[in-house]
């Protein structure tokens, strides 16, 4: 059983894993100092891919094409770039990114003798380039081990251990671990009988999307049930209808989205799911299913006594975040590890980024986990920053986040800003008839507007409801909200 030593270790291979690689690099790391362990078999990839483009009928989005961190339009890092190649790394890091400005500051650099030991040339090359070529330096020497599932943390030791029992010391860990398919709702543990049927699926990583793409290809034009009625429901329900699948989606709540969606909201993306031939049944849950001979689900029964037929379920009742490995080690809070505003945990040198942080949201002074990408990534951001900043006795601001959510689905697409509390109104042109369907909400708490959304807002707009969200205006009556819609936010 080998043992290695790291300064910092990031584990988990996800979203903010990849974002804290990269914000490692562009801080200056040698060779050898960073590890990044995940149970995944691929580098660090944008998981909300998996939902969308993995799934279209032509022109899929396939790795390498999400690696981190293209999500917010950053360098690709693709699993070579993680790599100490040694002197190659010059030649092969610096063409692959092409660019001109990048051939013409390795002219002189080939050119360093050859006794120069390859650290010191990346320090060479760190000062000459760092702004024109941040990337060149940076993936040299973080070690990417994959394939890798620890099983086992010593927080106090600073030791972690792999499946097959390999030791990881470090002396920063970053957990950045995620969330996991909810086990508490999984319908097997639920003791939902015929819930181990082959082609029940659920969603997270990789793995489980190919799994829906063999499922997709296997019983093609088929009938799909999709349980729950969140995210991943709505999401793979027009995913599955796109791939000319009858769908009925089945959820227990009265209307799609509950958590985020007023009923008005939800009217119009249930009008139009249905208009595109979704079926959604509500108020109800799945209860059992049967199988075909060879294992294969073919019906679902509901709670309320219907029951229909299934080539495929899609299970999507929740997500879970993954800190069990940590339990009784660090403290925690509402389900996830209690941070700070620079991620750190209640352990000395140990930060918890993405999913699993409970972090201080400095807006609205409470401590909140949150479930999504924009904040997996800036969350691993300042961590590193914070790490970084106070090897050098300095620090960094704290971390002051506007929360903000996103689903793309069909021709929709809507974002969310801010917190969904106290009364809402809707504005625009919510018909689902409409080609170009735009419409938007307020949130209005104490008189302010807390919270924005809209759907098919432009570019401007979508930035506009970030500014409203963080600005919180007073608003005159809701009336003059609606009445104003996207205009009021753009005068912020
Ligand atoms: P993850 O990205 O889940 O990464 C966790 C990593 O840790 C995984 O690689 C996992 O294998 C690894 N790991 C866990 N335990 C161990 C262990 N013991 N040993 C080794 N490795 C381990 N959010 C949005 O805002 N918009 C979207 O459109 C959107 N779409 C999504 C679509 C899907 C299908 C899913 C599942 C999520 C989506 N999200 C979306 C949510 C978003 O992807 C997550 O909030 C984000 O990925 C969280 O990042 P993370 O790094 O904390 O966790
Ligand atoms: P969500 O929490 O979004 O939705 C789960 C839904 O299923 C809830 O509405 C829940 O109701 C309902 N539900 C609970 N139990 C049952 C049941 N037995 N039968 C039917 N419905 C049930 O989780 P998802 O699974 O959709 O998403 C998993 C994770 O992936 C989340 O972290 C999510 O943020 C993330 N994700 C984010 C996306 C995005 O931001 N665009 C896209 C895809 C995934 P109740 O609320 O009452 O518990």
């Amino acid at each position: 059983m080998a043992e290695k030593s790291f300064k910092y270790i990031i584990l988990g291979g996800g979203v903010s894993a990849g974002y804290a690689a990269k914000e490692f690099a562009s801080q200056g790391v040698k060779p050898g100092e960073l590890a990044v362990i995940s149970k995944e078999a691929v580098a660090p990839y944008e998981r909300p891919a998996l939902s969308k483009g993995y799934l279209f009928p032509e022109g899929a989005a396939r790795l390498p094409g999400f690696h981190c961190c293209v999500g917010s339009g950053g360098e690709k890092l693709l699993p070579e770039s993680y790599k100490q190649k040694g002197n190659q790394l010059f030649l092969s890091d610096c063409i692959s990114p092409v660019s001109m400005s990048c051939l013409i500051h390795l002219v002189p650099l080939v050119v360093i003798p050859s006794m120069l030991h390859f650290s010191a040339k990346v320090i060479v090359i760190v000062e000459l380039n760092r702004a024109t070529f941040p990337l060149f330096f940076v993936f040299a020497g973080i070690e990417l081990i994959l394939s890798t599932e620890i099983v086992k943390a010593d927080l106090a030791a600073k030791s972690l251990v792999s499946a097959a029992g390999d030791v990881f010391k470090y002396e920063t860990l970053i957990i950045a671990t995620g969330s996991t398919v909810n086990t508490v709702l999984r319908l097997t543990d639920f003791g939902v009988k015929g819930a181990d049927s082959k082609n029940i699926l659920y969603l997270r990583e990789i793995d489980d999307a190919d799994k829906v793409v063999e499922a997709i290809q296997a019983k093609k034009g088929g009938k799909a049930v999709v349980v729950g009625g969140g995210y991943i429901g709505l999401e793979l329900s027009a995913a599955l209808r796109i791939n000319n699948f009858d769908v009925t989606m089945v959820f227990p709540e009265p209307w799609c989205m509950p958590r985020l969606f007023t009923a008005d909201i939800a009217a119009f993306y249930e009008t139009y799911y249905t208009n595109k031939g979704v079926k959604i049944i509500k108020g109800t849950v799945a209860s059992g299913f049967t199988a075909h001979p060879n294992g294969e689900v073919n019906e679902v029964q509901l709670k309320d006594g219907r029951s229909l037929e299934a080539d495929i379920v899609i299970v999507g009742v929740g997500a879970k975040p993954l800190t069990a490995l940590f339990k009784g080690q660090v403290e925690e809070d509402k389900g996830g590890i209690k941070t700070d505003a620079f991620f750190k945990t209640s352990v000395p040198d140990v930060y918890a980024v993405g999913d699993v942080a409970t972090f201080p949201l400095k807006m609205y002074g409470d401590m909140r986990r949150v479930e999504h990408v924009d904040h997996s990534r800036k969350s691993a951001e300042q961590a590193v920053k914070a790490i970084k900043a106070a090897e050098g006795g300095g620090a960094v601001e704290e971390y002051d986040y506007l929360p903000f959510f996103y689903s793309r689905s069909f021709d929709l697409s809507w974002q969310f800003y801010g917190d969904n509390v106290g009364d809402s109104v809707l504005f625009g042109d919510s018909n689902p008839s409409n080609p170009k369907p735009r419409f938007g909400a307020y949130w209005v708490q104490d008189g302010k507007v807390v919270g924005a959304f809209m759907e098919g807002g432009s570019g401007d707009e979508n930035k506009a409801l970030a500014k409203v969200a963080k600005a919180r205006p007073a608003a005159e009556s809701l009336d003059d909200l609606t009445k104003q819609g996207i205009s009021f936010a753009a005068k912020i």
